[in-house]
C-alpha cells in the first residue's frame, strides 16, 4: 500500500561557502510516523532540520509539504515547530507565558489559548508547573516546557533536534517512553534528530543515516539492521564484524570471497563480478561456536580459531576469536551457553545467507 506522504525533501545540497553540509538529499515522510534522523556530528541532520523548518534555505533543490512547494516560505508560514537541544525558553517567564508566547503572536483569543495551554500541559505532565519560572525547574521539567511549546501549535510536522542531548542517561530513558506516548496520543509527525542509535531504535518507527551530508539509507529499524545497504551504516546500527574483500567465485546463490586466505561464503548480489572488491556484514549474534566442527553442509562457513578474549554483557557475553590469518572476529552466545575460555581452541560457523553482501 502506497503510504500518505506529508513532507517531501527532493534533491536538497546545501553549501557553506566551500563546505557541502547536504548532498542530494532525497527523502518522504510519511503522514503520522515519527522519523528518526541518525548520524555522527557533523553529518549535516540540523542543516536538513532547520532547512525543513525554513530556518535555512537549501542551495539546490526543493522541500514540499502536502505537495505545496514551501522552499520559499519562512518559518512562520509553514506547519512546521522546532524544538531546539539548548530549547530557548524564556528565563524569566513561568510554563504558563512559555508555552502560550507563540500562541499569543499569532493572536489566539485569550480563552483559547488558556484551553490549549492546560491542555498541552496536562498531556506533558507538568500542569501543576503552570505558574513556576522555567529557571525554578529540573532539566527534565524544562524539556517537558519546550516540548509543549511546540506541540502547543499543532504544527504538521514537530522537528526534535537532539532535544534530549544535556540529559542524563536514566532522565533521557524516562523521557523516551513519554515521547513515545506523546507521539502515539497527539497522532502528528515528528522528525527526530540524535547522533545516539539507542535513542533511535527506542523511538524510531523508520530510521534515516545519515553520513558526510548524504542520506545513506532510510528504512525500517529492522530492515536497516538486517539488510544495511553501505558498510557505514552496518556498523552505526549495531554491532558487526565487516569483512572486505575480493571475489574468487561465483554460484547461483552464493559467492566466494577471498578475505587475507580465509575463504568467505556469502549471499550473490546483482553487479558482482569475479575480481569486485565487496564487504560482508555479519552480526556477532549470528556466529555460533562449538568445540568440534560442525559436519560441513553447503553454504556453511567454518573456521578453526582460538579465543583471545571475553566481555561479559549481562545477558550475554562476546568472545573475540582469532582465526588463522590473525583476523579477530566477535561472536556473541547466550551467557547460559557460554561455555569457553580465553585460550580454547574452538570452531566457529555460520550458514553464508546469515551475512549481507555489501557492495557501496
Ligand atoms: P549535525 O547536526 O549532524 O552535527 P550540522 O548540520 O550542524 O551537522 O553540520 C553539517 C556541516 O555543516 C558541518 O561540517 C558544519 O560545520 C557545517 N555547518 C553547519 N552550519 C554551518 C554554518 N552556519 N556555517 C558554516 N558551516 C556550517
Ligand atoms: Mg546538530
Amino acid at each position: 500500500m502506497a503510504r500518505d506522504v506529508v513532507l517531501k525533501v527532493e534533491n536538497v545540497w546545501k553549501y557553506f561557502g566551500s563546505v557541502i553540509a547536504l548532498k542530494d538529499i532525497n527523502l518522504e515522510v510519511y503522514r503520522g510516523e515519527l522519523l528518526v534522523l541518525l548520524g555522527p556530528s557533523g553529518s549535516g541532520k540540523s542543516t536538513l532540520l532547520r532547512i525543513i523548518a525554513g530556518l535555512e534555505k537549501p542551495t539546490k533543490g526543493h522541500v514540499y509539504m502536502d505537495g505545496e512547494d514551501i522552499t520559499d516560505l519562512p518559518p512562520y508560514r509553514r506547519d512546521t515547530s522546532m524544538v531546539f537541544q539548548s530549547l530557548a525558553l524564556f528565563p524569566n517567564m513561568t510554563v504558563y507565558d512559555n508555552v502560550a508566547y507563540g500562541l499569543k503572536i499569532r493572536k489566539i483569543p485569550k480563552d483559547e489559548i488558556d484551553r490549549r495551554v492546560d491542555e498541552i500541559l496536562e498531556l506533558v505532565k507538568i500542569k501543576e508547573l503552570k505558574d513556576r519560572k522555567v529557571t525554578k525547574l529540573s532539566g527534565g521539567q524544562r524539556q517537558r516546557v519546550a516540548i509543549a511549546r511546540s506541540l502547543v501549535l499543532h504544527p504538521k510536522v514537530l522537528l526534535l533536534d537532539e532535544p534530549l542531548g544535556a540529559l542524563d542517561l536514566k532522565l533521557r530513558k524516562e523521557l523516551h517512553v513519554e515521547l513515545k506516548r506523546l507521539h502515539e496520543e497527539i497522532g502528528n509527525t515528528w522528525i527526530f534528530v540524535t547522533h545516539d542509535q539507542e535513542e533511535a531504535l527506542t523511538l524510531a518507527d523508520r530510521i534515516g543515516i545519515m553520513n558526510n551530508g548524504m542520506l545513506e539509507q532510510v528504512g525500517d529499524k529492522w530492515d536497516l539492521y538486517e539488510k544495511p545497504a553501505t558498510r557505514f551504516v552496518a556498523e552505526f546500527i549495531g554491532e558487526t564484524n565487516l569483512i572486505t574483500g575480493k571475489v574468487k567465485e561465483i554460484y547461483e546463490k552464493y559467492i566466494v570471497i577471498s578475505w587475507k586466505n580465509i575463504n568467505i561464503i556469502a549471499p550473490r548480489v546483482s553487479g558482482v563480478d569475479r575480481g569486485s572488491e565487496v564487504a560482508v556484514s555479519i552480526r556477532p549474534e549470528n556466529i555460533s561456536i562449538g568445540s568440534k566442527p560442525i559436519t560441513q553442509r553447503e553454504g556453511t562457513n567454518i573456521y578453526k580459531g582460538e579465543i583471545v578474549d571475553e566481555i561479559f554483557k549481562g545477558s550475554y557475553v562476546t568472545y573475540y576469536v582469532r582465526l588463522k590469518n590473525g583476523e579477530v572476529i566477535r561472536a556473541t552466545v547466550l551467557s547460559k551457553d557460554a561455555e569457553y575460555d580465553v585460550e580454547d581452541q574452538i570452531y566457529i560457523y555460520w550458514d553464508y545467507d546469515k551475512g549481507v553482501t555489501i557492495t557501496d
